[in-house]
């Protein structure tokens, strides 16, 4: 059977460890060239090493595939460049990017540094936008080249985190928020040159859950593979995916779902009267439907 990435290149950010090095080597596995993207550093993003992405690389070529290393940090703008132009200079081409690198340094907001705060913005945000302007510009230029749709993707990695929201994480949480929209305003603005653009809110055991959740059994090991993440995203990766664009999917062990944007909800006549604003919004609050919780579902 023909691998469902046969041919495609592409780059995983933060391909070294965790859900990342599963996307590589699902990805290397369905007959995709991969750039293995990764910083090497420690959870809380100090440090560097070029180990986890060789160690990834060489786990493919073992396979029969190909792929490169790549220890940009993706949140430094000419780094993130410059991985874009080495995928395209090893493999002749890029198709795919996706934005998995992350870090964490959790803290209730009345204890946030500043430090904190802004180390894991710069990872998640900037560490999004940087390669994804590049490879949007590369992909902006194919197509003007050849007139053709590129039959590219780009797939963001988003959290339940953000999306829901989770107490302690207020700078990841809006970090995760903030690619969701990222997410589906590159998805429309990218539509015109056949780039689709999705987020994965991924589940998974790593370094960076294996202390929340309480203790590591052999039942929340198989649940929180890796494995159950990455057929969604080495299915986005392919051409079979062209119709699906601007969406978040959930992907665990536990579950594998569309997740739904903001809508609006009940509304009312507008009012210039601050005093009249209690009534109406008490009336919008019977019929407002409930945040949800971690869980997908209406907080109680
Ligand atoms: P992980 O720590 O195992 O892997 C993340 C990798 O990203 C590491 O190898 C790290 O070196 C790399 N990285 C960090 N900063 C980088 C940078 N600036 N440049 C390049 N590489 C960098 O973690 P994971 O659990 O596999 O997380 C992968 C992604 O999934 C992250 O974006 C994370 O926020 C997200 N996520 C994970 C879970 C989960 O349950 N594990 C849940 C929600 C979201």
């Amino acid at each position: 059977m023909a691998g469902l990435c046969e041919g495609r290149v592409a780059i995983v950010t933060g391909g070294g460890r965790g859900i990342g090095r599963e996307y590589c080597l699902m990805l290397a596995a369905e007959g995709a060239k991969v750039v293995v993207n990764d910083l090497g550093g420690a959870r809380d993003g100090v440090g560097a090493d070029l180990g986890p992405a060789d160690e990834v690389v060489n786990e493919i070529r073992a396979m029969g595939g190909e792929a490169v290393a790549n220890g940009a940090d993706v949140s430094d703008w000419d780094q993130a460049k410059a991985m874009i132009d080495q995928a395209v200079s090893t493999f002749g081409k890029l198709d795919v990017l996706i934005n998995n690198a992350g870090i964490l340094r959790d803290r209730m907001l009345v204890n946030m540094t500043e430090a904190e705060w802004d180390a894991v913005i710069k990872v998640h945000l900037k560490g999004t936008f940087a390669p994804a302007h590049h490879a949007a510009v590369y992909w902006r230029e194919l197509n003007k080249e050849t007139g053709a749709p590129v039959n590219a993707r780009l797939i963001n990695t988003s959290s339940v985190s953000g999306i829901y929201g989770n107490i302690g994480q207020t700078n990841y949480g809006a970090a995760k928020m903030g690619i969701a929209a990222f997410t589906i305003i590159s998805a429309r603005e990218l539509r015109r040159y056949g780039v689709t653009v999705n987020a994965i809110a991924p589940g998974a055991l790593t370094r960076l859950t294996e202390d929340l959740g309480g203790p590591i059994t052999e039942e929340r090991k198989e649940s929180g593979d890796p494995k159950w993440v990455a057929p969604i995203a080495v299915w986005l990766a392919s051409e079979e995916s062209a119709e699906v664009s601007g969406r978040m999917f959930e992907a665990s062990g536990n579950v594998l779902a569309i997740a739904e944007g903001w809508h609006r909800g009940p509304t009312a006549k507008p009012t210039k009267d601050p005093h009249e604003m209690g009534a109406k919004v008490a009336e919008m609050m019977k019929t407002a439907r409930k945040n949800a919780g971690m869980n997908g579902m209406d907080l109680d």
